[in-house]
C-alpha cells in the first residue's frame, strides 16, 4: 500500500538533502513535487493543496531555510501533516450499551461482510467477548448464507430470518434475542447497492432510527479513489455516520481514499482492512500510517498483531522448553502456523522501517512456508521431537515424502540446529551479558 506516493515523496525530499543550501526556491519545487504526488495517489486535490498550503506556512514559521537538518525538519513537518490530515490520534470505537449496536453501511462489495466477521473476531478477543452477527441484506439469498460462512470461520452465531423482508423488524428481533442469551455487541450487516440510491438510503436510515446504533460505520473499498471520498460524502449527509473502515488497503490502491476522507467528510477512519483473511484487520492509526507512507515502517502495529496471536500461557511454556534445549519441530511448526495467522508475509514485512520498499518488487506470498511445511509433515512424530535421530537415509525418505529435494530438507535441519544453539545461548545468558553484547 502506498508504495508509489512513499517513493514518489522520497524522490521530493531528495532535492532538498542533495542541495548544499536550502533556498526559498527549491523547498518551493519541493513543495510542488509532493502535490503533484499526492494529486497522483488521487488525494482530492482542494485536500493537496491546502496540504502543502499547511506545510510551507510551517516550514517558514519553523525557519527551516535556517535549520541545521532542514531536509529532516521538512519531512517531519510533511509527516505531522500527512498524520494529522487523516485525523491526529486513533479514534476508539465506542461501544457503551448492552448489548452495544454496531450498524454497517456501504455499496455493495465495499467488504461490510468480510468486516462485520473482522469486527466480531477482533472484539471477542478484546473487550466483547460474546459478539452476535445479524444478517440485514434481504435481497440476496447468498448474502445471508455468506455471513454465516464468515461467523462459522470466526466461531461467531448469525442471527437470520429468511423469510422475512423487514429489515427494521429483522434488527429488533435480534436485539431483543441478544438480550434474552446475554449476546453483549450486536453487528448488523446491511445491503449494499452498485451506487447509491433512493431505495437503499431510505432503508437504513429507517433502520439506523429504529436500533440507535453505538457506532454507525462507513464500509468503502479504498480502491475506488476519489470515488470513495463521493460514496463516503452522500453516505455522511443521509447518515451522519461516525466511522469509516477503509476496505482492501492490501490491493494497488493509490491511498487518496485514506488521505482525503477524514478532511472531506470530517469523520475519522476507524478501521482499515487489509487482505480476505479475519485476521486481517488493523485499527487505524494516523501516526503509524503516515510512518508508512514516508517508508519509516510501522513496528507498533507489528508488535500488536503479534501479541494478539501468541497466548502468553502457550509462550511461557515454549521459553521453558528452549531452556531445556527441548525446541522441537513441533514447535517450529506451531510458530509458524501463528506468524501465518497475523496476515500476509509481504504486508508484516513492510511493517518493518526500510523493508517495505526493498521488497515492493519481490514475490513474497504466504506460500513462503510450503516447502518447510512439506519437509516438517514428511517426518515421523519420533523425528520431530528428536531432529538429531535424522540421518542420511531418514534425510532422503523427507525429501522423497515432502516433495522437495536433500538440500532442501539439509539446509532446512542445519537453520534449525543453528537456531536452537541460538536460543540456548540467548537463554542461558544473564542479563548482564546480554547489556554488553548489546552495547558491543
Ligand atoms: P459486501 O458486499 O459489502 O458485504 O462485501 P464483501 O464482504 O462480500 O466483500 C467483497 C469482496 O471483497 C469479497 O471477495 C471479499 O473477500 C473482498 N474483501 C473484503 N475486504 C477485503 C480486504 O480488506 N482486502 C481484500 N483484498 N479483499 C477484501
Amino acid at each position: 500500500m502506498f508504495e508509489n506516493l512513499s517513493d514518489r515523496l522520497e524522490r521530493s525530499f531528495k532535492i532538498l538533502k542533495g542541495e548544499g543550501k536550502i533556498t526559498e526556491i527549491n523547498v518551493a519545487e519541493t513543495l510542488k513535487d509532493v502535490r503533484r504526488a499526492l494529486l497522483d495517489a488521487d488525494v482530492n486535490y482542494k485536500v493537496a493543496k491546502s496540504f502543502t498550503d499547511e506545510v510551507k506556512r510551517k516550514a517558514m514559521g519553523m525557519n527551516v531555510l535556517t535549520a541545521v537538518k532542514p531536509g529532516q525538519l521538512m519531512v517531519k513537518i510533511v509527516h505531522d501533516e500527512l498524520a494529522g490530515l487523516m485525523g491526529g490520534t486513533a479514534a476508539e470505537l465506542k461501544l457503551e450499551g448492552r448489548p452495544a449496536i454496531v450498524l454497517m453501511s456501504g455499496l455493495q462489495g465495499s467488504g461490510k461482510t468480510t468486516f462485520s466477521g473482522k469486527l466480531a473476531n477482533m472484539l471477542k478477543k478484546k473487550n466483547r467477548k460474546n459478539p452476535l452477527l445479524v444478517a440485514c441484506d434481504v435481497y440476496r439469498p447468498a448474502a445471508i448464507e455468506q455471513l454465516k460462512v464468515v461467523g462459522e470461520s470466526v466461531g461467531v452465531p448469525v442471527y437470520s430470518e429468511p423469510d422475512n423482508k423487514d429489515v427494521v423488524a429483522i434488527a429488533g428481533n435480534a436485539i431483543r434475542e441478544a438480550k434474552a442469551k446475554g449476546y453483549d455487541v450486536v453487528i448488523i450487516d446491511t445491503a449494499g447497492r452498485l451506487a447509491v440510491d433512493e431505495e437503499m438510503m431510505n432503508e437504513i436510515a429507517s433502520l439506523k432510527e429504529a436500533v440507535n446504533p453505538d457506532e454507525t460505520l462507513f464500509v468503502v473499498d479504498s480502491m475506488t479513489g476519489q470515488d470513495a471520498v463521493n460514496t463516503a460524502r452522500e453516505f455522511n449527509d443521509r447518515l451522519d455516520f461516525n466511522g469509516v473502515v477503509l476496505t482492501k488497503l492490501d490491493g494497488d490502491t493509490r491511498g487518496g481514499a485514506a488521505l482525503s476522507i477524514r478532511t472531506v467528510v470530517t469523520k475519522p477512519i476507524k478501521f482499515v482492512g487489509t487482505g480476505e483473511k479475519m485476521e486481517a484487520i488493523d485499527v487505524f492509526h494516523p501516526e503509524r500510517m503516515a510512518d508508512r507512507i514516508l517508508g519509516m515502517g510501522d513496528i507498533v502495529s507489528l508488535v500488536e498483531r503479534a501479541q494478539e496471536q501468541f497466548d502468553e500461557k502457550q509462550a511461557r511454556e515454549l521459553e521453558k522448553k528452549i531452556r531445556k534445549n527441548k525446541f522441537d519441530f513441533n514447535d517450529f511448526m506451531a510458530q509458524i502456523q501463528q506468524i501465518k495467522k497475523m496476515g500476509n508475509i509481504k504486508d508484516l514485512a513492510a511493517m518493518i522501517p526500510g523493508v517495505g520498499k526493498a521488497i515492493k518488487d519481490i514475490d513474497i506470498d504466504d506460500n513462503a512456508f510450503k516447502g518447510i511445511e512439506a519437509i516438517i509433515s514428511s517426518m515421523t512424530p519420533k523425528e520431530r521431537t528428536n531432529p538429531e535421530i535424522i540421518n542420511q537415509s531418514r534425510r532422503m525418505r523427507i525429501a522423497k515424502g515432502s516433495g522437495t529435494n536433500i538440500q532442501e530438507v539439509n539446509r532446512l535441519l542445519k537453520q534449525f540446529d543453528q537456531m536452537r544453539k541460538m536460543m540456548k545461548m540467548v537463554t542461558s545468558m544473564d542479563s548482564s551479558r546480554m547489556m554488553q553484547m548489546a552495547n558491543m
